[in-house]
């Protein structure tokens, strides 16, 4: 069996971690293909010393050579795309041009990480008084550490250590154990690109290791993405130990239909969105709220066709639309949240419960669902399903699906479809959810931007990548200077104040 193994400069001599393994599917065929091994707090440890020896030489190479080394980076990534995408869809289930799409929208923080010499520059006054100027700088935190989740494990290590490392900080990731396999990769192309040994390591566990990272003195900053209650643990830890930490979690996106909206595109944004990469997406759209009776009936007629026409396929089919879940426990509590919605009243338009693909009957597939008359006191509507379900809410009126999204207790993000420019900018100020999609299905903001939800979808209040990204990643040194001349009379001196 292959063992997948942590990234340590030199290896992680001695040390055996927990001696606990985690088996790796592949979520297509439904048989283990790895196991990898998952570290503890001496494995860690010994991580952590290696970065404190690197780190300040790191820190200390001027920005436009460790932007030398990004750039040598992007082109390896670019090089490197089909293997990554390839490893990725094998490993996660999510189909290779899914995968691909993964690996390019972490390579674009890469690129952003490229400007780190014209981002990094600080704040200066002159003249703050008399003879006096005021600067700022930005100064690394010193070691930073991410803990990712499976369903994006290109792109989110990369939102992290792109913008961690640019900013002259060492790095530890500990990748989902469910698909570790690309970050592995990712680090080892790292150090093709040129970066120092140690820079950017991975350790591989699960709460043992999240545990050590949290406690650890010596690392400063923990970027964390996974579940909500995982989540809102890790800040609290995290924050105890006197850590800055950024948590983001879960999601339930609501995706709001206006009578004058273009049904055609909604559909088919609704298929990518919804049911693209089995839905295992945090900016997936599960939830559809068409505004009106009549709204609701004609865009239910649209949808039942093109979600029968989805055709859902091994992870390198490369005519499927979406490929298999990523593990067996989690296709059942996909099917069990179908069978909840079903108990608690909802209709069962299209089932995708017992979905078996012709073939690979061991495979983790889930059919495409379709629920309508789904209403808030569901426990199937305020949960996350993270599956290829898409759930109908019918609103009266704008005001009412206005609230939906807003009262919800995740507020990752929401889109509108309307022609009527009011109704949208309305909407996009009023709503009480992080990030806004106008026509727009999945509205994750671009690399210069940055990424966050809000109430029980991010914990913390810096978000990722972007200037807040590289806010998150430093810390502001504020020097207040003055130059006197010392000579003539005297009365120019700089003279140390005393007492009294
Ligand atoms: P998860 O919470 O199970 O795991 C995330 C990380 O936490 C992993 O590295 C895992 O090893 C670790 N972990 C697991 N159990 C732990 C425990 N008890 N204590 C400490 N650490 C633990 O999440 P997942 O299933 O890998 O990912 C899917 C979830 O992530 C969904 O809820 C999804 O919405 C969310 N997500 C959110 C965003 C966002 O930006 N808001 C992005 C992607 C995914």
């Amino acid at each position: 069996m292959r063992i997948i193994d942590h990234v340590i400069s030199g290896g992680a001599k001695g040390l055996t971690g927990s001696g606990r393994s985690h088996r790796i599917w592949n979520p297509s065929t439904g048989e283990v293909q790895a196991e990898v091994a998952l570290g503890d707090a001496a494995l860690l440890d010994h991580a952590v010393q290696i970065a404190k020896k690197v780190q300040p030489g790191w820190a200390a190479t001027n920005p436009q050579r460790r932007a030398r080394v990004m750039f040598a980076y992007k082109q390896l990534i670019e090089e490197n795309m089909q293997e990554l995408a390839e490893l990725l869809a094998s490993e996660h289930g999510k189909v290779v041009d899914d995968a691909k799409g993964d690996v390019q929208r972490g390579l674009e923080v890469i690129e952003y990480a490229c400007g780190i010499p014209q981002v990094l520059k600080g704040e200066y006054t002159q003249g703050a008084g008399p003879g006096i100027d005021v600067y700022s700088m930005r100064q690394p935190i010193g070691i930073g550490a991410g803990i990712t989740p499976f369903n994006f494990p290109a792109m989110i290590p990369m939102w992290m250590f792109g913008m961690a490392i640019a900013a002259g900080n060492a790095f530890i990731l500990k990748p989902s154990e469910r698909d570790p396999s690309v970050p592995v990769r990712l680090a080892e192309l790292f150090l093709e690109a040129g970066a120092p040994e140690g820079l950017l390591q991975v350790v591989h566990g699960d709460k043992e290791m999240v545990d050590a990272i949290l406690d650890h003195p010596d690392i400063a900053g923990v970027s964390f993405v996974g579940s909500s209650d995982i989540a809102h643990y890790v800040s609290k830890r995290g924050a105890a130990a006197g850590k800055r930490v950024q948590a983001m979690g879960g999601a339930k996106n609501h995706g709001v239909v206006m009578p004058d909206a273009d049904l055609d595109m909604v559909v088919n944004d609704l298929a990518g969105a919804a049911f693209g990469s089995a839905g295992e997406r945090c900016m997936a759209l599960p939830v559809v709220v068409p505004v009106g009776e009549d709204t609701a009936d004609r865009l239910r007629e649209k949808l039942i066709p093109a979600i029968n026409a989805l055709r859902i396929g091994v992870s390198n089919d490369p005519e499927a639309h979406y490929g298999p879940v990523v593990t067996p426990e989690h296709k059942a509590r996909i099917e069990g949240w179908i069978d909840t919605a079903e108990k608690e009243g909802a209709e069962v338009v299209i089932d995708g419960r017992g979905f078996s693909l012709q073939g690979h009957e061991k495979g983790f597939f889930v059919g495409p669902t379709l629920l309508d008359r789904v209403t808030t006191d569901m426990e199937s509507y305020r949960e996350e399903i993270f599956g290829p379900v898409l759930q109908i809410v019918r609103a009266k009126d704008f005001e009412e699906a206005l609230r939906l999204p807003s009262e919800h207790q995740y507020g990752n993000g929401v889109a509108i479809f309307t022609r009527n420019g009011h109704a949208a900018r309305e909407f996009a100020h009023r709503v009480n959810v992080g990030m806004v999609g106008i026509n727009v299905p999945i509205p994750v903001p671009v690399a210069y931007h940055s990424f966050g939800g809000w109430k029980r979808s991010g914990f913390g209040d810096i978000d990722q990548y972007g200037t807040e990204g590289l806010r998150f990643w430093t810390k502001t040194k504020k020097v207040t200077q003055r130059w006197p001349d010392g000579g003539g009379d005297g009365s120019n001196a700089f003279v140390i104040p005393t007492m009294g």
